[in-house]
């Protein structure tokens, strides 16, 4: 057990590990954060800043010779540098998590070999791989990069087999993964935690709604019924064993109308659908993460009231800083930002969450606070 005074390494340095060094340094955890960059969100919190490329493995190995264990914010890591750190100190979740996470095609192959649903899909190598797989799969379609791709960057939507060139030129003809498109009643995830021993813990079933392919609004819990529900928290259940997480990790669904479930992807970390956690349950995503990743007990992820997240992007400040008093004269609205530097366009600067008796009217406080947040006096 990895007890209260000892050292966590963090790979990765934004708002993720962030609220994993405010968890973390709660409960009397010193964080160290690796990354490229300087005057980050996490290092803002963290003891230590280590500013170095993750392709640097003696600066990994360094960086990990220094803590008791290693965790991440950012799964984009090599597996040569997990690897690398692992030779110093537990990596948690470990490389082979990160390694079928991190790419869509691996992940979309693991979870389709172990009976786990998703839509249909192909692999893609060349046009003529794509016109054979839109010929299979049908149109639309949605063309993505195989590897490294978040918040939709790297997709194109495919209506007719004419605009196959131009969806492998836009993706810079890389390897990519050709999947139906669903046309979905809504999406919902599961945050989930596993620990050293096996012990499972979920936040069940929260609503998530996206703009431009990122995500605007949580709300906790889905309106959905409890069958649903239970089948999701199931599924997420069968993930985290068959890939035998310990940590924290996330599964995205698309509920289609025919009240079926398909896993759209898996974040094995905290999870931007799982931010309410840190202001309206018992133990928030990054104290479970802290908890798992250190062989503590996990915490209770009772849900204190029904609550709904907002996203705060870049855009917001287009008109000049955001009207912070007028969100704060919500008295059940929390104000959370990153301290990033630069608002730009479609960047997550911060969140807002919104407590209430029921989650239809939390929802509506944080779309005002929000709103309130753009309007100058
Ligand atoms: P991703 O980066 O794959 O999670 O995609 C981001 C968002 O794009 C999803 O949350 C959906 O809103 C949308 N999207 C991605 N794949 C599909 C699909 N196969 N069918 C319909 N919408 C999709």
């Amino acid at each position: 057990m990895i007890l209260p005074g000892s050292t966590i390494g963090v790979l990765g340095s934004g708002q993720l590990g962030r609220m994993f060094a405010i968890a973390a340094r709660r409960m009397g955890y010193r964080v160290h954060t690796f990354s490229p960059d300087q005057d980050t969100p996490t290092g803002q919190i963290a003891d230590e800043e280590i500013i170095a490329s993750y392709d640097d493995l003696d600066a990994v190995r360094n960086f990990a010779r220094n803590v008791s264990v290693v965790t991440f914010e950012f799964e984009n890591v090599s597996s040569a540098a997990v690897e690398a750190a692992s030779e110093f100190a537990p990596v948690r979740p470990g490389g082979h998590v990160l390694h079928t996470a991190q790419h869509r095609l691996r992940e979309k192959t693991f979870l389709a070999n172990h009976g786990f649903p998703v839509a249909p899909f192909k692999r893609v190598a060349s046009l003529d791989d794509l016109l054979a797989a839109l010929n299979e799969i049908g149109c639309p379609a949605v063309l993505k990069t195989a590897g490294f791709g978040y918040d939709g960057k790297g997709q194109s939507k495919i209506t007719s087999p004419d605009q196959a060139q131009e969806a492998l030129n836009a993706l810079g003809n890389q390897e990519a993964i050709l999947e139906a498109f669903i046309n979905f009643e809504r999406e919902v995830s599961v945050v989930a935690a596993r620990s050293i021993d096996g012990a499972f813990v979920h936040y069940g079933a929260v609503a998530n709604e996206h703009r431009n392919h990122i995500l605007d609004i949580t709300v906790a819990p889905a309106p959905i019924p409890s069958r649903i529900n239970q089948e999701a928290i199931e599924i997420t259940r069968g993930v985290l064993e068959t890939l035998d997480v310990v940590g924290v990790m996330c599964v995205e669904f698309f509920l289609t109308p025919q009240g079926k479930l398909l896993i759209n992807e898996t974040a094995p970390r905290p999870h931007n659908s799982g931010h309410f956690s840190f202001d309206a349950c018992v133990t928030s995503q990054f104290e479970q993460q802290l908890r798992a990743v250190c062989g503590l007990p996990l915490g209770s992820t009772e849900l204190l009231r029904p609550a709904a997240m907002a996203n705060l992007l870049g855009d917001l400040w287009q008109d000049g800083e955001p009207n912070w008093a007028a969100a704060c004269a919500f008295p059940n609205v929390k104000v959370h930002l990153y301290g990033k530097l630069a608002p730009r366009k479609g960047r997550k600067m911060g969140h807002l969450t919104a407590l209430a008796t029921t989650a239809e009217d939390a929802e509506q406080y944080v779309r005002e606070a929000r709103a309130a947040l753009i309007k100058h006096f």
